[in-house]
């Protein structure tokens, strides 16, 4: 999944990108106008909002979201002695809010717990075909025995599994795959289909020539 990050502590932001760069592309800003521009240009699964940035307030990007129709998923990171801020950004809009300081286990766990509502799934825990796949802990296994996959291996899966039986666009997945500044070659996401082919079972994911690929339910 492709998060955008919008948070200008430095130490915070860094924690918080390297820990959810296990999982998920995460283009990181520390300026709600960089914040903002990034959105015109991604179409981002998650957004994690501060609500103090130096230019401006997080709650005025996110109802100007709201205002514009996005239904982007939305987590605002609060200060701990602000219970105002927490209200006011559940009111305008937010699906969650962490406070100040905040495990990194626990956001995780949040952010995999809103994509699992925003995308409409069920259980954390699903079955498709010889796979079980378990999206919180990011687990996965094939006739009983536990797979283990790359940081960008599981982003792909992560992508199919909350798009199951749709049609994934190759650019879908590479913004799910890529951030801001790194090198895209023009067969990466081939590349990637192909290793999870090999660990997963031929059949798991089918290409649909000239318009992406899907993973049946
Ligand atoms: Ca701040």
């Amino acid at each position: 999944m492709r998060i955008l990050l919008i948070e200008d502590e430095a130490l915070l932001g860094e924690a918080v990108a390297t820990h959810l760069r296990k999982w998920h592309a995460v283009d990181w800003m520390q300026r709600l106008d960089d914040g903002a521009e990034a959105i015109e240009n991604v179409a981002y699964d998650l957004m994690l909002l501060d609500l103090n940035l130096p230019d401006g307030r997080g709650i005025d990007l996110l109802r100007s979201l709201r205002q514009s129709g996005k239904g982007l998923p939305v987590i605002v990171i609060t200060a701990h002695d602000q219970v105002g801020d927490r209200i006011e950004g559940l009111n305008s809009g937010a699906d969650d809010y962490v406070v100040k300081p905040f495990d990194l286990g626990e956001l995780a766990a949040r952010i995999s717990a809103l994509q699992r509502r925003s995308t409409a799934m069920p259980s954390p825990r699903l079955k498709v075909g010889e796979l079980e796949i378990e999206t919180g802990n990011r687990k996965i296994w094939r006739d009983g025995e536990e797979i283990p996959l790359t940081a960008r291996e599981w982003a792909l899966v992560d992508c199919f599994v909350h798009r199951l039986g749709t049609i994934v666009s190759k650019s879908k997945l590479e913004e799910a795959l890529f951030e801001f500044g790194s090198e895209i070659e023009s067969n990466a996401v081939e590349v990637y289909i192909s290793r999870l082919r090999k660990k997963l079972g031929s059949d798991v994911i089918l290409t649909l020539r000239g318009l992406g690929y899907r993973m049946e339910r």
